[in-house]
């Protein structure tokens, strides 16, 4: 490195050349966030004479490579640990792009606390498009040289006829692709390139931004009815009030709930803020989208995984500048670099999918409400079936309740019936061995296609069966790599690992005493439900469909169109098809097994059986015709069986949190899950007790484990989990933090930890 008093070389964009300077006395120190998993920010020095401000992106060297980062807020408590200056390395260049807001540097350093992550883990997702942060791409345009430019006249350059043309086309000054011009001049472009090179046209580079049609927020919405618009009334006000305000929007399926919160979006827009509207499974959920280009005469921007990494930079961009208005995105639309919003709404806020799980572990609804409390605007939660969590906070007065009691238009609810599987029993089909459709669900959809009108059979269980089994030894077909059963896949042929993807062509023998043809297959999936119906409907125009026949926006925009367009009569198909979907001459819903989430030791399994079970049945019966949905269990006095029959949710939702209060679980408590795992077995059975041995005491605190999860090993790595529990009043992080502070793993063991788990597999 140089002497202490070197100057400052930098070349034309003002850049500087890091190994050839050092620090001056004006060099001002800076703190800058990487999006790494590291403890904290690294300082840098700022070049004499650049100003540099929290929130700034900019370039930094990291060793021998460079690193985007931001510059992060002064911190109080780093005074007197710094790194001397002379250690200190230069900041190489300020990013051209609109600085971090203060709320959302705020958010990253929140959600980074909560989930006990490194603040790096979540600027990284912060900084979701790498391409954002370059400089944006350019495309090559032409137009007539400019006034005052020394230019060869027109005389002295040899026109031809298509020469002419195309001068005749650019005398308007316009500037276009070469490609535009020649096809509106109607010659090739080497036409075009040809003027260039003879100094009649300029060529100029344009940044290539994202069109973005701005929605119109004047457009008037349908009228709406008496409830619809009072709770539009509540939450323009809660709008208008430019504050941080929870609203809870609880309203039957079919009620009208989206034309409600539309309300919410439209004022929002026009008091020139930004909204995002999170939906669970964005890529499936086309009408929703739909919609909104209906109400506002232009499509929502939209983020989800499923983007090229060009639509990626382009979106993030335009948030950043504040070009997108109206945001529809997954979870982690959530970290997206808002120039000013102003609202979110939560759609489906009892979905799971809004919990991740891998990473920064973290709930999105619960990330939203925290990012409206910091921005101080309002969050609106949306759902015909409010997640426990949301309902004790209405009832703790934490949010405001919504409620829209009846569909729209008259349309009333489906009748839901339970058949009792003990009594009712699907018969043996002799081609095909074992039935899953029970005698009335078979009349049932007997009628209900004879009448021309639309059917749903509902399975959530992907694939033709999930166990394969030897009649001959009793081995079940496992994964090699988890603790789970292969599940049957006749569509691709394979037999599948629902957790780590890894597959298999069924063989012929058994694995294990080699027999000839005695595996079978034992249980339904969606497939094999498909096989009955076929065999039972031959006529019916059938569609399976799961996560594994509908990938991504365009095979889930066109399976709407299919049904929408009565091309299909009968759906088979998973928890894909549950969801939001509008369908008017869907009438009856049949439920194969009610009884898959029944079972099982999952803290909100039944709470999930009843949300998905209702949203299943919503899709029957939204508009004139009458929907009737069959729900086959063995447990038809079974609370949540019960409640779907009788309509009565509050009920059951009061009896489900009792007993959770009773058990001091979430909401009543709060859980955190540590998770160990390695691919050496004793290795982490040695850190699970090693970790138990130094968990400090502490009142009213409980440690539950080590134990083995369900899924004791999961892509070749073995599993141990410990749950803490606290009350409510007691947050658990800083208690983790003490513990896990007390112990250095060996690197060959990983941990994670799981604030408010979901999942307990
Ligand atoms: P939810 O979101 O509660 O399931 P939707 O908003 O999807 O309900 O409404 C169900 C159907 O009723 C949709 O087709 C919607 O366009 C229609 N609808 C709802 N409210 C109105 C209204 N006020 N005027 C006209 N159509 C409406
Ligand atoms: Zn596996």
């Amino acid at each position: 490195m140089a002497g202490p008093h070197a100057t400052f070389p930098t070349d034309s964009a003002g850049n500087f050349d890091d190994e050839a300077l050092t620090f001056g006395a004006g060099s001002q120190r800076c703190r800058v966030l990487l999006p790494l998993p590291l403890a904290g920010p690294y300082d840098y020095l700022a070049p004499e004479g650049t100003a540099l401000a929290p929130g700034d992106l900019v370039c930094v060297p990291l060793g021998r490579r460079e690193s985007v980062g931001v510059v992060w807020d002064p911190n109080d408590q780093d005074e007197g640990k710094e790194l001397p200056v002379d250690r200190l390395k230069f900041v190489k260049s300020r990013i051209d792009l609109p600085p971090m807001t203060s709320d959302q540097r705020r958010f990253v350093d929140w959600v980074a606390a909560y989930t006990l992550t490194a603040p790096g883990a979540v600027l990284k997702m912060a900084l979701s498009s790498a391409q954002a942060l370059e400089p944006p791409p350019t495309r090559p345009v032409y137009r007539l040289v400019q006034q005052g430019v020394t230019q060869p006249s027109v005389g002295e350059v040899k026109l031809t006829p298509a020469r002419r043309r195309v001068m005749a086309v650019a005398a308007d000054g316009m500037a276009r692709s070469a490609a535009d011009l020649a096809r509106e001049a109607a010659v090739g472009t080497g036409v075009v390139k040809g003027l260039a090179a003879a100094g009649l046209l300029e060529r100029l580079e344009l940044p290539t931004r994202m069109e973005i049609a701005a929605p119109d927020s004047a457009r008037q919405g349908p009228v709406l009815s008496k409830a619809q618009g009072e709770a539009a009334a509540a939450l323009r006000a809660m709008v208008d009030g430019k504050d941080f305000a929870v609203s809870l929007l609880d309203g039957v399926t079919g009620s009208g709930k989206t034309e409600v919160y539309m309300e919410a979006v439209v004022a929002t827009l026009a008091a020139g803020r930004q909204v995002l509207v999170m939906l669970p499974e964005i890529a499936l959920s086309v009408q929703v989208l739909e919609r909104f280009e209906a109400r506002f005469g232009a499509p929502p921007a939209t983020w989800h995984s499923d983007m090229t990494q060009a639509q990626r930079r382009d979106t993030w961009r335009a948030v950043a500048y504040g070009e997108a208005r109206v945001i529809v995105g997954a979870r982690s639309a959530l970290y997206l670099p808002f120039k000013e919003l102003g609202l979110i709404v939560v759609d489906e806020e009892h979905e799971q999918a809004f919990k991740q799980e891998d990473g920064v572990a973290y709930h999105a609804r619960d990330m939203a409400v925290v990012r409206a409390n910091i921005g101080r605007f309002p969050a609106l939660l949306v759902s015909a079936t409010p997640s426990l969590e949301s309902v004790f906070n209405v009832q703790q007065g934490r949010y405001t309740e919504l409620r829209l009691p009846a569909r729209h238009g008259g349309a009333s609810l489906p009748e839901v019936e339970a058949v009792d599987l003990r009594r009712d029993k699907p018969e043996r089909i002799p081609e095909l061995g074992a039935g899953w459709l029970s005698p009335p669900l078979r009349r049932a959809l007997a009628e209900t296609l004879d009448r021309g009108e639309q059917a749903l059979l509902f399975l959530n269980r992907r694939g033709y069966a999930p166990l394969t089994l030897c009649r001959a030894c009793n081995h079940r077909l496992e994964c090699p790599n988890c603790t789970a059963l292969l599940v049957e896949h006749r569509l691709s042929d394979r037999l599948v690992c629902h957790h780590c993807g890894f597959a298999l062509r069924r063989p012929t023998n058994c694995p294990a005493c080699g027999e000839a043809d005695t595996l079978i297959a034992w249980g339904p999936g969606v497939e094999r439900v498909a096989e009955e119906a076929a065999y039972l409907f031959p006529e019916a125009r059938r569609s399976v469909l799961s996560s594994d026949t509908i990938y991504g926006p365009k095979a889930a925009a066109e399976f709407v169109r299919r049904v929408q367009e009565h091309e299909i009569d009968l759906l088979i198909g998973t928890q894909i098809v549950a969801k939001g979907h509008h369908f008017p001459q869907l009438t009856l819903v049949g439920v194969v097994d009610a009884d898959l989430g029944l079972s099982g030791g999952d803290l909100r399994g039944v709470e999930r059986t009843y949300q998905l079970l209702h949203q299943v049945s919503g899709r029957a019966g939204r508009e004139s015709k009458p929907g009737r949905v069959l729900i086959q269990t063995h447990e038809p006095d079974h609370p949540v069986i019960e409640a779907l029959v009788s309509g009565d949710r509050d009920r059951f939702f009061a009896a489900e949190a009792e007993s959770r209060r009773d058990l001091m679980m979430p909401p009543f408590g709060r859980l955190a899950a540590v998770i160990l795992s390695s691919g050496d077995l004793q290795a982490v059975e040695e850190a699970a007790r090693a970790l138990a041995r130094v968990a400090p005491k502490a009142e009213g605190i409980q440690i539950l484990g080590p134990s083995t999860p369900p899924l004791a090993a999961l892509r070749g790595r073995h599993r141990r989990r410990f749950l803490v529990k606290t009350p409510r009043d007691q947050r658990p992080q800083s208690y983790l933090r003490d513990w896990l502070g007390r112990i250095k793993l060996p690197n060959r063991v990983r941990l994670q930890v799981d604030i408010d788990p979901y999942s307990f597999l």
